[in-house]
């Protein structure tokens, strides 16, 4: 579903993501754990394309981010297949980015009617039912304000699940909530990623949750992986002395 190969990310002198490459497959769940700074949300700003490689090639889904095909030949992509591909994945940020002048239905009927042509009683009902998934249906006609930033990053899930992405990327996604609040939304991901078929790739803090819902953790550090494996062992028995030392200082 997603493949990176072979990508290196520049920023001036500053090599942020070196000769990467590694694949998520369809319907996995994959964490990215490492020290602040290493290249994660770099990869997830990457694949939202809001930032391009100097080197390499991405793919979602089995297209080309970078490139797209014209008379059997690679040429740099243009506008109108970078959104087609986008349509493929949905993002929940750090901060929670609602139409803050929207009630919570609105805000998650809006992309799908006007970026996917979805009628308003299709996107309505599927909004309903996202609302109801993440527990949020006696505040559907809230405004984001009247909401606490637990209620709001839930409904911010709701609103990328609303436009039927195949990956989801997920970053720090609690990193701006109160630690009364972190709990419930862990939850909402926690059934989505158990329940659903979306591929889902996080950037997290949080490493009882990248237990509980990874297939795979991988950890970074100075833009390359260190070691890539099922929770049970990079949690329970890391291979890399970085490893050990990145999880010490976060436990
Ligand atoms: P992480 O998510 O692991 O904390 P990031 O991917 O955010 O790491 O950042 C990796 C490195 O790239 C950091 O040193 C950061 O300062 C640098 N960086 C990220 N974005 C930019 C940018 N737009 N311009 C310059 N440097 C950047």
């Amino acid at each position: 579903m997603i493949r990176f190969q072979d990508v290196t990310k520049r920023f001036g002198e500053l090599t942020v993501l070196d000769d990467l490459c590694f694949s998520v497959y369809p319907r996995k769940h994959v964490t990215l754990i490492g020290p602040s700074g290493s290249g994660k949300t770099t990869i997830l700003r990457l694949l939202m394309t809001l930032v391009k490689p100097d080197e390499g090639t991405i793919t979602v889904d089995g297209e080309h981010l970078t490139h797209e095909e014209r008379n059997g030949k690679l040429v740099p992509a243009g506008e109108k297949h970078i959104r087609e591909v986008r349509k493929k994945i949905g993002m929940v940020f750090q901060q929670f980015n609602l139409f803050p002048n929207m009630r919570v239905l609105r805000n998650v009927t809006e992309a799908p009617v006007h970026v996917l042509g979805m009628s308003k009683d299709e996107a309505e009902a599927r909004a309903r039912d996202l609302i109801e998934l993440v527990g949020l249906t006696d505040h559907i006609d809230k405004y984001p304000t009247q909401l606490s930033g637990g209620q709001q990053q839930r409904v911010a899930i709701a609103r990328a699940l609303a436009m039927r992405p195949k990956v989801l990327l997920l970053d720090e996604v609690t990193s701006a909530l109160d630690p009364e609040m972190v709990a419930g939304v862990l939850d909402v991901l926690r059934d989505i990623a158990h329940t659903t078929e979306i591929t889902m790739l996080c950037v997290t803090h949080e490493m009882s949750f990248a237990r509980d819902i990874s297939d795979c953790v991988m950890m970074f550090d100075k833009g390359r992986i260190v070691e890539a494996a099922p929770p049970e062992q990079l949690f329970g028995d890391p291979r890399h002395q970085r490893t050990r030392d990145f999880l010490r200082s976060v436990q």
